[in-house]
């Protein structure tokens, strides 16, 4: 068993208000620069659509990810042969109206122009040649809250096996938003895919970077990332992409986009996994046991074995600590309210989602909503308005057990504690419906609904022993040039001991 630590993020989408305070935070802390004009390390998408780049989702267009083929796992877009003959032109590879044209507006137009009847307007002007543009025909944010008509929205692939005409209708449309980062993978594909081996990930807080240094801009790992999360800088001639605001993790903070996030549904911590059985995890045959196996890689942090054999391993106290406090164990592992996205995609992500609950309360009192035939005290979870085939393609490959026991207990606190704190009704029939306990019930409550900036965010600081080389104390002050790639930057004082360099 070789035991890792891995940063984690969860979304609660429940709470999420469309805001795009965290894209906005993270356009201005790392991407506005030239030639990411059109980069978004973090973007926020309207659900029903197809997202940022168009239709992201749909691997048979763009072969990101991996794929079981005779028996054994292997990149989608095809292994190292494939790759060559691919490198000079990739056809898999978005194009810039994949994303859109970046463009801004003629704001001088608004103070310079002459006096005349009409209002001036500023009119959209090409980042790419200056130019203006007539009409702006797609950007990353073109759906936001359900812009645009059905017939676009339909074509997003989560809307497989659910009957998409009753949702074109208006008033039996959904609507939720799914803001999007790099997961940092436990079985990252953009790595694999890197001819130049640029891509690694951190030994001790499994983020994966992108060594500047090393990139040849070759851009396998644009087209290998199923979630489209690396963006090729025109201006550098190399590939970028979210880098975990590894600064600030290294001090003990969350990342910038979940410390500013005005629903306060992001929350940072650390799980300890075997790395030994990555591949095992990453290769299970049916896509809808995909879920189950990336849970099974966990390692309990409350196990004494378990800690002991961490201490063994070289993971610092206060690592340990973390993860016993993880807010990501409680709701991804323990209480198994939080899913990866698209787990088909066996990366093995690493940023979870509690997925949306429906409006309940109203709909009970119109009488619009069933009760479960298996209990009948909570509502019947597949009547509601969200279809739960949805949510279950989003985050289970299809399977809809596990997403309906999640929001099974989602709604039990919240209708719980609204009987209990608005009404004053004290019994507990609904927790026992979904079987939970009162102590578990205020336990999610407090975490999902009121919890404090230390509840949320539990991010151990980085050890100033474990840096990468001896001439740089720290990482944080160094950019992202340093790896431990190819053993280039492996520590004479790593995490891990077994992997230590020698002291030269
Ligand atoms: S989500 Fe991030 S770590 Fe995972 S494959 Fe894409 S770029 Fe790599
Ligand atoms: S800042 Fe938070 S609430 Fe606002 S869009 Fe981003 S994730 Fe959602």
């Amino acid at each position: 068993m070789k035991i890792r630590a891995q940063f984690a993020l969860v979304f609660n989408l429940d709470k999420c208000i469309g805001c795009h305070t965290c894209t906005v935070v993270c356009k201005s802390l790392w991407t506005n620069r030239k030639g990411q004009e059109y980069a978004y390390w973090n973007n926020v998408e309207s659900k029903p659509g197809i997202g940022y780049p168009k239709a992201w989702e749909d691997q048979e267009r763009w072969r990101g990810g991996w794929v079981k083929k005779g028996g054994k796992l292997t990149l989608n877009q095809g292994g190292r042969a494939r790759e060559l003959i691919n490198i000079f032109a990739n056809p898999k590879m978005p194009e810039i109206d994949d994303y859109y044209e970046p463009f801004t507006f003629d704001y001088a137009h608004l103070v310079d122009s002459r006096l005349a009847e009409a209002a001036p307007t500023a009119r959209p002007v090409s980042e790419i040649d200056g130019k203006k543009i007539d009409k702006p025909q797609w950007g990353p944010n073109w759906e936001d809250d359900l812009a645009g008509e059905f017939a676009s929205r339909a074509e997003d692939r989560n809307f497989r096996e659910v009957e998409k005409r009753i949702y074109a209708a208006f008033e039996r449309t959904f609507h939720f938003y799914l803001p999007r980062m790099c997961n940092h993978c436990l079985n990252p594909s953009c790595l694999a895919a890197c001819p130049s081996g640029a891509i690694y990930k951190r030994e001790e807080d499994g983020l994966v970077l992108l060594d500047q240094n090393r990139c040849r801009g070759w851009r396998m790992c644009v087209s290998a990332c199923p979630y489209k999360k690396v963006y090729f800088n025109w201006d550098s001639g190399k590939s970028e992409k979210c880098i975990g605001c590894y600064p600030r993790l290294e001090s003990g903070l969350p990342t910038a986009c979940s410390e500013s996030c005005v629903g306060r549904i992001r929350y940072n911590g650390v799980l300890l996994y075997d790395a030994d059985r990555i591949l095992e995890a990453a290769s299970k045959d049916e896509e809808q046991g995909l879920y189950q196996s990336q849970l099974d890689l966990f390692l309990d942090p409350h196990d004494e074995a378990i800690i002991a054999e961490a201490r063994r391993q070289g993971i610092p106290e206060d690592w340990l600590d973390a993860a016993k406090r993880s807010p990501i164990y409680k709701l991804a592992v323990e209480w198994r309210l939080a899913f990866p996205l698209h787990p088909e995609f066996r990366t093995l992500p690493m940023v979870w989602y509690v997925p949306p609950l429906s409006p309940v309360k109203t709909e009970i009192e119109r009488g619009n909503l069933a009760a479960s035939p298996k209990n009948g005290v909570l509502p019947d979870i597949g009547s509601l308005r969200i279809p739960l085939r949805y949510l279950a393609n989003l985050f289970t490959a299809g399977e809809e057990r596990p997403v309906a026991a999640a929001l099974e207990k989602l709604l039990a606190v919240r209708s719980f504690m609204r009987a209990r704190e608005v009404e004053g009704e004290e019994g507990t029939a609904l927790l026992e419906a979904a079987g939970l306990s009162l102590a578990e019930a205020e336990a999610i409550h407090r975490l999902l609904a009121i919890a404090d900036y230390e509840d949320r965010f539990v991010v151990p600081s980085s050890h100033s022993e474990s840096a990468l080389d001896d001439a740089y104390a720290y990482q944080g002050q160094v950019g992202f040039t340093f790896g431990n790639s190819g053993g280039q930057g492996v520590s004479a004082l790593g995490l891990f001991p077994d992997r230590r360099r020698a002291k030269t």
